[in-house]
């Protein structure tokens, strides 16, 4: 079961403008009649499947977000055709957009600031530790109207090979880090995204046991295999032009994607495509109070690097901005953007062979 509605801040559709065009192409005043009969009764039928997005402040020529469509745990278990017969019950030129494995500044900062000039509403999944780090962005992505999810708590490699207790404690250690950092359990939306979608039996029946979602895909970009901004945007679009809709999997941790956003925001608007913002049922508060930024989040970007002036302090100044070491410090393995690229790779290869 699911249900669509405007989104609260969306209260005008272009009802109006699609019966105009209905009324032009009849003839005469028994066509004009029912043209306008033939309107009124498509628009009362799909009408709510229709809305376009209110006008966004300061950009007439914004994407915006078309809708939000509401579903209920109990009734989506498994969503996502690159893994799963089921998906999000999507119109034709609809597409969700989903960010995973964030937050990280100053990338995720630059794709709120990219959406947010859009009017575009997404969906994330949050990574646990990164959460922790960087609960003011976490805060920031809730109050700017985004849905979250979580992703686990260290993202980490080959999920499906984690036994029971380890892949419980990721779920769950993701899922409270998370609302630690939103502060406010009902902010946090019952969805989650397995790192590398590497999915088993045993992980999924975990999570439909604990009333959340399992997201995969319909579509990819590839945005992790190090391939540029102009490659993401075709991919992208390729691929969703040969499904005509669907989830869209990105990542707001990687150079590449922040810089491929606003042109593929573009294209999404070209080519007839409108936004819908997935939210689950239930009550969720209408903002968090903020937190001050730490340091790391007032970088700007693109980042401008100093001169160097030795060889240490040019490694010092690279080293600062590595993802895993911008959290703690203490972890021993290769940055998560890494781990994540490689167990992408991997699996992919695992998608082609077995879903594809
Ligand atoms: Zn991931």
């Amino acid at each position: 079961m699911f249900t669509t509605c405007k989104h609260p801040l969306m209260s005008r559709s272009i009802l109006s403008g699609g019966l105009h065009s209905e009324v032009d192409g009849a003839g005469g005043s028994g066509g004009l009649m029912r043209g306008i009969v033939l309107s009124v009764l498509f628009f009362w039928l799909v009408g709510s499947a229709t809305a376009v997005a209110e006008p966004c402040p300061g950009n007439a020529d914004a994407l915006g977000t078309s809708r939000v469509l509401t579903i209920s745990p109990s009734d989506y278990h498994r969503i996502g055709t690159m893994q799963y017969s089921k998906t999000l019950p999507l119109n034709d030129h609809e597409v969700v957009i989903t960010f995973d494995d964030g937050p990280i500044p100053p990338y995720s900062n630059v794709i709120l600031d990219t959406l947010a000039s859009q009017c575009v509403k997404a969906t994330y999944f949050l990574v646990g530790e990164m959460a922790r780090a960087y609960p003011s962005i976490v805060r920031r992505i809730f109050n700017e109207g985004h849905t979250i999810g979580t992703h686990s708590q260290n993202h980490p490699y080959a999920f499906q090979r984690l036994a029971m207790p380890r892949f419980e404690q990721q779920i769950d250690g993701g899922i409270a880090s998370v609302n630690a950092a939103l502060g406010d359990p009902k902010a946090l939306s019952p969805f989650f995204r397995i790192p590398g979608l590497g999915r088993t039996s045993a992980i999924e029946d975990y999570l439909a046991s604990k009333s959340l979602v399992t997201w995969s895909a319909d579509v990819v970009a590839d945005d992790w295999k190090h391939i540029n901004a102009k490659e993401i945007v075709k991919r992208a679009m390729r691929r969703l032009e040969e499904k005509g809709r669907g989830i869209l999997l990105l990542h707001d941790i990687h150079p590449a994607t922040v810089l491929a956003l606003p042109t593929l925001l573009k294209e999404l608007k070209e080519r007839g495509y409108h936004v819908v913002q997935v939210v689950a049922a239930g009550e969720r508060p209408e903002s968090l109070p903020e937190l001050v930024a730490s340091p790391d989040t007032k970088e700007t970007w693109p980042r401008v690097v100093q001169t160097k002036t030795t060889h240490d302090k040019a490694a010092k100044t690279t080293l600062r901005h590595r993802p895993k070491k911008a959290i703690t410090g203490k972890h021993r393995r290769p940055n998560m953007a890494s781990l994540h690229e490689a167990n992408q790779n991997r699996l992919g290869q695992d998608w082609r062979q077995n879903q594809f």
